[in-house]
């Protein structure tokens, strides 16, 4: 579609909407960002936008701007709004923003709009993506493989969901030899087109079904990362769902499946598994084409090897070797790597007792990855549920407990999973929703851990109830422990 003079309405003020309303804006397109909310902050936005010539109207996200010809959407819009229901009636499409990114690469937009070719290598525009998505290790892995790619000599940036709108970086004047592209359910959704060299979807598990409207739909959308692949679509043989999405896939043909496990893999599944395997004595005994890549003690963390984190770690080298990734390049990338801040962060140990912050556990299916990399734990957990269930959570952690902290809005829901499957552990619900809970809540941990264990932040809730976002949260709790290590 030749967007120059058409009208492009842009649904949402955030990042996303902003990063969109100006390229689309900068390719002659007739811009009206629309969102609901008319805080101050959006009125400032509003004002330096209209000064560039873009209209924005507050305080309606409803209601179809007449003459519309394209939506470009953030990915927080539920495909419900009525703003999509409105579109659809008038057979105008939606795109997301990566969307509009895939669309626009291949075109030389960064030299049209009177960038640079200078460089030598690939623009962004045309460079091969390489995406991962899943329930949950989707920012982990797309580093973790930024890292390999980048160790392996090519030009590369992590970017989407991550932080980084991929607009921005398919638009600029640094040239690329290929994207680690991390995508949501969200952003999936409303990408169609997007055609990867090589996916990855990592696991998948109930989470944001009020958006989704059912698993089936989420799935789905996860799925939508392997249509068209070029080269490897990597699945996760532990999850029967991804390989389910794979199976589903209309995909180039030559493309493989390619399985990574951290188990022993069935002898149907031998054919799958293939040069990414970490332990050294597995590939050496069962596979005699697999390729030794790295070892387990080459991805610690501080001491720690969590289980989740091998296999995040076998997605990357799987895409980044269906890549053509020298193997030398997937250990030297894996073992530069470093993780985000709140994801299972050590923050003192305090007379024996590791303190460790894993916030971003933000659901059950990544608390119950983080709970499984200790023995003994003392688990702060809580927060808003978003319609979770802690049953299946509580159950198959139970063993390791050695007591549980709650807090925030929803704790009851854990209290009373707590109470159905693990009646023995001591649970101190602190019954609070305010910010300086920490201070109470790190206190009560202590009480509760022996020399050896972990006190583990990994509330399986969004922090929102409590803090402004799931950092807050981390920060909040580790600036407790520091005081107590400096206290003692
Ligand atoms: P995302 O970008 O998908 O939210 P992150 O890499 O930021 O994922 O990790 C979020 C949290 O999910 C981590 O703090 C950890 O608790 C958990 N986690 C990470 N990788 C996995 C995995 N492969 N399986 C299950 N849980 C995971």
């Amino acid at each position: 579609m030749e967007l120059s003079g058409k009208n492009v309405t842009v649904a949402g003020l955030g990042v996303t909407g902003l990063s969109a309303a100006r390229v689309l804006a900068g390719l002659g397109a007739r811009v009206t960002v629309v969102d609901g909310g008319d805080g101050d902050k959006q009125r400032r936005t509003a004002t330096a936008l209209e000064a560039e010539g873009i209209a924005v109207r507050l305080g309606d996200g409803d209601t179809l701007p007449e003459g519309t010809d394209l939506i470009v959407t953030s990915p927080g819009w539920k495909p419900t709004s009525p703003l999509f229901t409105a579109a659809a009636a008038a057979n105008v499409p939606v795109w997301g923003d990566v969307e509009l990114a895939w669309r626009l690469r291949g075109q030389d937009v960064a030299a049209a709009r009177g960038a640079s070719a200078e460089g030598g290598g690939r623009r962004a525009g045309a460079a091969d993506w390489l995406v991962v998505t899943g329930t949950n290790g989707k920012t982990t892995t797309v580093q973790m493989l930024a890292s390999i790619l980048k160790a392996g000599g090519l030009r590369t940036a992590a970017v989407g969901n991550i932080g980084t709108p991929i607009l921005d970086v398919v638009l600029s004047d640094e040239p690329y030899d290929v994207l680690a592209v991390e995508l949501s359910s969200y952003q999936l959704h409303w990408a169609p087109s997007v055609r990867a060299h090589s996916a990855a979807v990592l696991n998948i598990a109930p989470d944001h079904l009020d958006w989704h409207g059912s698993m089936a739909a989420y799935a789905a959308d996860k799925g939508r990362a392997y249509e068209g692949n070029k080269v490897a679509c990597v699945y996760n043989t532990a999850d029967p769902a991804t390989e389910e999405l794979v199976r589903g896939a209309d995909v180039e043909e030559g493309c493989r499946a390619i399985g990574f496990t951290l188990g022993t893999p069935a002898p149907s599944q031998l054919g799958v598994v293939e040069g990414l395997l970490v332990d050294r004595a597995f590939v050496a005994n069962r596979h005699k084409n697999a390729q030794e890549l790295c070892e387990v003690s080459d991805i610690a963390q501080q001491g720690t090897v969590a289980p989740h984190n091998i296999a995040n770690a076998l997605a990357a080298a799987a895409l980044a070797r269906a890549y053509g990734v020298e193997p030398q390049a997937v250990r030297d990338g894996l073992r530069a790597f470093r993780p985000d801040a709140h994801r299972i962060a050590r923050v003192a140990t305090v007379d024996g007792v590791d303190y460790v912050d894993d916030s971003k556990a933000t659901n059950t299916h990544a608390a119950e990855a983080s709970l499984a990399a200790y023995e003994h734990v003392v688990w702060i957990a809580g927060g808003l549920a978003k319609g979770a269930t802690f049953d299946e959570l509580v159950a198959k952690s139970a063993k390791r407990l050695r007591g549980a902290v709650l807090i925030g809005a929803d704790r009851a829901l854990i209290a009373e999973a707590l109470r159905r499957h693990a009646p023995e552990v001591p649970v101190v619900d602190l019954e609070r929703t305010d910010t300086e809970a920490m201070t109470a809540v790190v206190d009560a941990a202590k009480a509760l851990a022996q020399p050896g264990d972990t006190v583990l932040l990994a509330p399986a809730c969004a922090s929102m109830d409590m803090f402004a976002n799931y950092g807050k949260r981390g920060d909040a709790f580790a600036e407790a422990v520091r005081a107590l290590h400096n206290n003692r």
